[in-house]
């Protein structure tokens, strides 16, 4: 109920006016964004790598409905691409990003053509892609363009979502040789007609799609913070006899740092989302939607503005 809430609210303009210029927000937003340009996410990244992790950075926006964002969003990252590679930070930092912010909401062959720019710089900068997993009725567009990106770009990496009923039947389709795939849970809200809604469900549909992708001839990448989660995963690698780099663990940057820190000293690869950039919004209220232990600091920045 309260996840639904705070979900409905990340699509709020009103609310999104109100959180923003909470002088609270600005506590939240440090411990799980980078910061709001380039050299902050090249910042967090070196320390990150200096720790041993791998890094994805994000670019944040979603949603773009006008073509000068789209080519903005596009240019960032091109940049983003030019320092991670001046800075010698690639390959260990590779980027994610959403076609969303790429112009998909109102061409999706202008999102192909901007993602396709992107993967190219990417190549040259000698690292890779991978694309965000949106709500559903974004999925069929993201995996379409997903295909005809990896004809020419076959390390760009796919996000599937546990919680769509229809994942364990793409995981079967992606789960073969050189394909990158993040299984995440899912963090949009979607009806009951597509997704399951219980966490139980979700839960036991991630146990099926990360055995499926685990026992292909992919690259799977489990995205959780779910301890149960990490340790089937763990437990899989070995049941697969898959070593430590034919597989790796995600989790978002600020969430369970000592959990990433220990699962890098066991030898694995973990690789941490790093998001960066002023448009945060709706990502920090899909991250407070997950953990309603910090709704709290959402009604405090609320109070303390009026
Ligand atoms: C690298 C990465 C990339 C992602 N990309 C996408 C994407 O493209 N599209 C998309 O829809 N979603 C994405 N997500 C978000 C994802 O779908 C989930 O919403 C999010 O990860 C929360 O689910 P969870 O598996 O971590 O477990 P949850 O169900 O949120 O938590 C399960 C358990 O994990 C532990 N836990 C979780 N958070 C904490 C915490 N802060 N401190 C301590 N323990 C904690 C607790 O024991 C909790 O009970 C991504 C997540 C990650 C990690």
């Amino acid at each position: 109920m309260l996840r639904s809430v705070i979900l409905a609210a990340a699509r709020s303009n009103r609310v999104e006016r109100l959180v923003e210029s909470a002088p609270i927000s600005r506590d939240i937003v440090r411990r799980f964004i980078a910061g709001e340009h380039v050299d902050d996410a090249l910042a967090r990244t070196r320390e990150l790598a200096a720790g041993g992790l791998a890094v994805t950075i994000d670019y944040l926006g979603e949603d773009t409905t006008n073509p000068q964002q789209a080519e903005a969003t596009r240019d960032e990252y091109l940049k983003l691409l030019d320092a991670l590679h001046a800075a010698e930070l690639t390959p260990a930092a590779e980027v994610s990003l959403k076609l969303s912010a790429l112009g998909q909401v109102f061409d999706e062959k202008v999102a192909y053509e901007h993602a396709r720019a992107i993967c190219a710089k990417a190549t040259e900068a000698g690292t890779t892609v991978t694309l965000d997993a949106e709500d559903h009725t974004t999925t069929d567009s993201t995996l379409e363009v997903l295909a005809r990106l990896r004809e020419d770009f076959p390390t760009t990496g796919a996000v599937v979502q546990s919680y769509l009923r229809r994942t364990e039947a793409d995981c079967r389709e992606l789960a073969v040789s050189g394909s990158r795939v993040r299984l995440c849970k899912g963090a949009y809200k979607e009806p009951e007609s597509v997704a399951y809604q219980s966490r139980l469900d979700v839960d036991k549909s991630y146990v099926r799609c990360l055995n499926v992708l685990m026992s292909g001839s992919g690259y799977p990448m489990l995205a959780t913070h779910d301890p149960r989660l990490v340790a089937i995963g763990e437990d899989r690698a070995k049941w697969f006899d898959r070593s430590a780099d034919e597989f790796e663990f995600q989790m978002l940057y600020g969430v369970r740092p000592d959990e990433q820190r220990r699962l890098a000293e066991l030898g694995y690869t973990v690789r941490i989302y790093l998001p960066y950039g002023t448009q945060w919004y709706a990502y920090m209220m899909r991250r407070l939607a997950e953990r309603p232990a910090n709704v709290g600091f959402l009604a405090r920045a609320l109070r303390s503005k009026g």
